[in-house]
């Protein structure tokens, strides 16, 4: 095509869109529509402690955004009791680990860290995200593990997506207006610090340097080249804890003939499209 008309077909393109649209990178209209459209959700992956998403499930994330879903993160609690770092070092590396992941939205509902309970006012206070945000699928916390919380904020998601798709259960959203009922399609627990069998195990290679990096963000709590003054050691501060990280997805990944795997645990049957879905690699 000569250049002259390449120029009135781009010019064509934009005609009517004001300057100030066309100026906007690829990820800023998609921020901006995201807001425009209201706040609907391809996947919400909720996480008890600021730093769960990043160890659970980012790995998958990274790969969905890629493939243009749009996806948020919701952290339950603050982390406030974690023995390094401060709330706000945590906000900070919350919102830095979310940037290398790429998520529309970051939100956190501040239930107090271990001690909120799943019970009606703090499952409402999850069924107003799940409404307002309208995921199909819901990643969350697993159902039993080391730290209590997890266990109990993942039965708290379960209960809370079920809850979310009754009509007769009333909540009002941010603008003040009756939310509609919704219920997510399917609801994903991530593998935590104890082992569970996963019902479904998810290639992350191609990601995997980048799910590293938005671990890594977490510079108070793991160990990395930058840490410092930051409190004592703890269970998850030492070297050996991002080295068991990278041997879980190592080993998950050679149960399907891929390098890095995120494991899930589903109570829903998983059903699929096409058989392409099964086959990975010859094992
Ligand atoms: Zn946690």
């Amino acid at each position: 095509m000569p250049s002259a008309s390449r120029s009135v077909s781009r010019h064509a393109a934009t005609q009517g869109v004001p300057s100030i649209i066309t100026a906007l990178t690829h990820s800023q209209i998609v921020q901006l529509s995201f807001y425009l459209c209201g706040m609907k959700l391809d996947i919400l992956a909720i996480g008890v402690h600021p730093d769960d998403v990043e160890l659970g499930c980012s790995g998958v994330l990274i790969n969905e955004i890629k493939l243009g879903k749009k996806a948020g993160i919701l952290d339950l609690t603050q982390g406030e009791l974690g023995t390094r770092g401060t709330i706000e070092t945590r906000y900070a590396e919350a919102a830095a680990a979310a940037k290398i992941i790429g998520v529309q939205v970051r939100e956190n509902l501040k239930m107090r860290d271990g001690f909120f309970k799943n019970d009606e006012a703090h499952q409402l206070q999850l069924i107003r995200a799940i409404r307002k945000y309208r995921p199909d699928v819901v990643i969350g916390n697993v159902l039993d593990d080391r730290h209590p919380d997890h266990g109990r904020a993942g039965h708290m998601i379960a209960d809370a997506c079920f809850l979310s798709g009754l009509a007769k259960i009333e909540t009002v959203g941010e603008d003040g207006k009756a939310q509609e009922k919704w219920r997510p399609k399917m609801i994903l627990h991530y593998l935590q610090d104890w082992y569970h069998e996963p019902d479904i195990l998810i290639d992350i290679s191609d990601v995997f340097e980048q799910r590293m990096e938005s671990i890594k963000a977490y510079g108070t709590q793991f160990h990395t080249s930058q840490a410092g003054e930051e409190g004592p050691q703890t269970y998850i501060s030492t070297p050996d804890f991002l080295d068991a990280v990278i041997a879980r997805a190592r080993m998950l990944g050679k149960r399907i003939g891929v390098k890095y795997a995120e494991g899930f645990i589903t109570e829903k049957k998983i059903g699929i499209r096409s058989l392409d879905a099964l086959v990975l690699v010859e094992t």
